[in-house]
């Protein structure tokens, strides 16, 4: 009896190990599929983040409540009452600084660039499939792509990574190779597809500088800040600029009107004075108060944040960190962004050419025809509302909103294909990548809307086995227009 129930036992342990070592096999076992996983890289506060993550506790830090700005907005009455009775600008500003701050106490960063609070971001550790909640939260930028790719690619290939965006990219990509590592091991696959969405690109970047290309498939920059924004860099400089017919032309954009309804709108706003006024107050404020703002408000609440720098290009790097840090106090944290700075905005070009040398396939999307936020100094550049064409694309030439090349003009690099678009706003021989950039007129950041035929030309670089050009796929080249109305993507000829 005794040695029946040693057999048994020996039995046991024996299948118990059988069968875990074939369950370990199962996790491992490889995906004979040909389509590489996804992981779609956030963009700038994609996520929300939260103060006490998990707990009862936990509170919204960005963005900001509503009920926060609400307070502090019924806070400043008074004190405009009492400043257009005495016209006390210092007192106004020290209430204004205070009520903003009230805004963003929960989200701070310490002068070494770490968040003061404990605060963190949603994660989506899962395939995406699971993670519905997420891609139906809208139907446009990651959500739209994430969602497109559930229904597009095998089941269980589709992966968002989420991150603090205020922290250090450098950190955060740590963060995206520990990613990398789990869906590889998850789907069996030995590469991923890396598509970086604005920010995102920045996080990518880093990535690739710290862990090289050998686990990346391809590289996407969609509408990435991987070069930064003139936006950023502007306002830290304080390099404000108001222009009445931009600032007509941008809330037209927005209005989405028909044609001669803009017209007339357009007309109104031109002939009546309102615009005139409202500039004429913004810069009155302005000059009474931006230096109580940036000293209390906008430096130790933006600049504080190491993730921020990805969004300033190199053209305002040094004057802003000069402007709005210091040398001895931010010591820390000017070690973080210059490392960012100077080893991957700066090195980007190197980066993805030693990616595509070590077989990894690299595709840039920039959109164009929209105007930035009309507040800053390049109010005029082409974007795609947030980020500069000329950025975004890693170094075309591009003619400012509304205008063209010169008649005179011709193709900068001359490498035997015409890179000029067809309405002569963009030549794209001098970007890092001429062969391997598409540019999307009309497109507004990020956007690529779900069920749109934009969303598809993402799939169709997501799924690509080799490298991609611009001339690939006649559906695809260099330059096509995309429009809302019919959701069509189409050459631009
Ligand atoms: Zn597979
Ligand atoms: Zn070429």
């Amino acid at each position: 009896m005794q040695k029946f129930r040693k057999v048994i036992a020996v039995i046991l342990v024996f299948s118990t190990l059988i069968s875990s070592v074939t369950l370990f096999a199962s996790a491992k076992e490889d995906c004979d599929c040909s389509t590489a996983p996804l992981i779609v890289v956030s963009g700038f506060a994609t996520v929300p983040l939260y103060l006490d993550e998990g707990t009862d506790a936990e509170e919204k830090v960005w963005a900001p409540q509503s009920k926060l700005i609400v307070n502090a907005v019924l806070k400043l009455i008074f004190p405009i009452v009492g400043l257009c009775l005495t016209g006390n600008w210092t007192k106004f500003t020290d209430t204004l600084c205070e009520q903003v701050m009230s805004v963003f106490k929960n989200s701070l960063c310490d002068v070494n660039g770490n968040s003061v609070h404990n605060v963190r971001v949603r994660k989506y550790p899962l395939s995406a499939d699971n993670h519905s909640d997420f891609y139906l939260s809208d139907n446009k930028d990651e959500q739209a792509f994430v969602m497109t790719a559930v229904y597009t690619l095998p089941q269980g290939h589709t992966y968002f990574f989420s991150y603090d965006w205020r922290l250090d990219p450098m950190d955060n990509s740590k963060d995206l190779a520990d990613f990398v590592e789990k869906v590889k091991s998850k789907t069996g696959h030995d590469k991923v597809v890396l598509a970086g969405c604005s920010m995102g690109g920045a996080i990518t970047l880093s990535y690739l500088s710290q862990f090289g290309s050998d686990d990346v498939r391809s590289v996407i920059l969609d509408n990435s800040a991987f070069q930064g924004t003139t936006l950023v860099g502007e306002l830290l400089n304080l390099e404000f600029a108001f222009d009445k017919e931009t600032i007509i032309d941008y809330i037209l954009q927005f209005i989405g009107a028909g044609e001669g309804f803009e017209a007339f709108l357009k007309k109104l706003l031109t002939k009546t004075h309102i615009v005139d006024s409202l500039i004429r107050f913004a810069e009155k404020v302005i000059d009474n108060t931006e230096d109580g703002l940036s000293e209390k408000v906008l430096y130790p609440v933006f600049a504080y944040m190491p993730g921020m720098w990805t969004l300033v290009c190199d053209a305002d790097y040094e004057k802003a960190k000069e402007n709005s840090l210091d040398k001895e106090i931010n010591k820390e944290l000017i070690k973080k962004i210059d490392t960012y700075h100077y080893n991957v905005q700066q090195k980007a070009k190197e980066i993805l050419s030693d990616a595509k040398e070590n077989g990894c396939n690299i595709a840039v999307i920039a959109s164009y025809d929209t105007l930035g936020v009309p507040i800053t100094a390049s109010y005029k550049a082409n974007n795609d509302m947030l980020i500069d064409t000329t950025l975004a694309s890693g170094g075309a030439v591009v003619a400012d909103i509304g205008d063209t090349l010169p008649d005179d003009y011709t193709q900068a690099t001359d490498c035997g294909h015409n890179h000029i678009s067809a309405d002569r706003v963009i030549d794209a021989s001098t970007c890092m990548f001429p062969e391997y950039t598409w540019f999307v007129k009309d497109m507004l950041h990020l956007d690529f809307p779900y069920g749109s035929e934009a969303v598809q030309f993402l799939m169709w670089l997501v799924q690509a086995d080799e490298q991609y050009t611009v001339r690939t796929n006649e559906k695809y080249p260099q330059f096509m227009y995309y429009t809302y109305a019919d959701k069509t993507l189409n050459p631009l000829k």
